[in-house]
């Protein structure tokens, strides 16, 4: 059975347009779905959608086979970890960033977020560790840096579903390719829904949904959709 479900799923953000036409694609478990088409295709839509800041108009949402519209918001964050374009960094420790909102956090756990998500490296040249202040009145991070410690953020909570959203899209292509790499090694025994815009950062998908106008339009392996064209 596959752990997400979208099936026969309409959608629009207004009732005179409709912006996701009979949408469907599984994610089994374990594997890493892709999503991936033009600027204004739904791929964003459909993370919106799993996690229920709106509802669709037709279809149904499924996750273990349940119906999202009957799990609680909390057991639906607790399922899905989000990791996105541009995190959020506040000006406060390291430890504070990875652990934000995860106040019954042990110092254990953010150390093998830290670790799984290869921020260690950056901890080990910090002075203070995870006491060290980062953020805009603190210590610089770079872009990729900052998306190790969103990595770790959502690591914490050990989440069987993975939502990257374009997470590596603001980024140049050598940290991209560094960034790629954790993601993969972090996904690996994880459902994974991978969105973005390039085909070049998710070729390696167990299955890519190529999406457009609010359809999926083609669906393979990477190998299967270059030998279609
Ligand atoms: P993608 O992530 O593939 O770029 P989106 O899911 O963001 O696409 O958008 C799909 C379509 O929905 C676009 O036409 C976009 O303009 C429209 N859209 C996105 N968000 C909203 C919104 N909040 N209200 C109305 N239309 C929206
Ligand atoms: P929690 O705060 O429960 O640990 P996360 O930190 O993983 O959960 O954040 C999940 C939240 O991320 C979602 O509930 C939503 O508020 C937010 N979010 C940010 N960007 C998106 C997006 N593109 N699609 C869906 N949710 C998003």
């Amino acid at each position: 059975r596959p752990v997400v479900t979208f099936d026969n799923v309409d959608f629009g953000y207004e009732e005179d347009r409709q912006i996701l036409h009979k949408l469907s694609f599984e994610a089994p478990a374990g594997a890493t779905v892709a999503l991936v088409g033009p600027s204004g295709a739904g791929k964003s839509t459909i993370g919106r959608l799993l996690f229920r800041f709106y509802d669709p108009s037709a279809g149904r949402i499924l996750i273990d086979g349940q119906d999202i519209r009957e799990v609680t918001q909390a057991s639906l964050r607790a399922h899905i970890g989000i990791v996105p374009q541009d995190s959020v960094l506040f000006n406060d420790t390291l430890g504070y960033n990875i652990a934000y909102g995860r106040d019954d956090a042990t110092a254990e756990q953010i150390e093998r977020a830290a670790r799984d998500a290869a921020v260690l490296p950056l901890v080990e040249l910090l002075p203070q560790g995870f006491d060290t202040e980062v953020g805009e009145r603190g210590l610089k991070l770079s872009g990729g840096e900052k998306q190790r410690v969103a990595i770790a953020r959502t690591l914490l909570k050990d989440p069987p579903i993975l939502l990257l959203d374009e997470a590596t899209s603001a980024l140049d292509s050598r940290t991209e390719q560094d960034i790629l790499a954790t993601l993969k090694r972090v996904s690996a025994d994880r459902t994974t829904i991978a969105i973005a815009h390039r085909l070049s950062t998710i070729a390696d998908a167990d299955i890519i949904n190529v999406m457009d106008a609010g359809r999926i339009v083609e669906s393979g392996s990477h190998f299967d959709l270059l030998r279609r064209d």
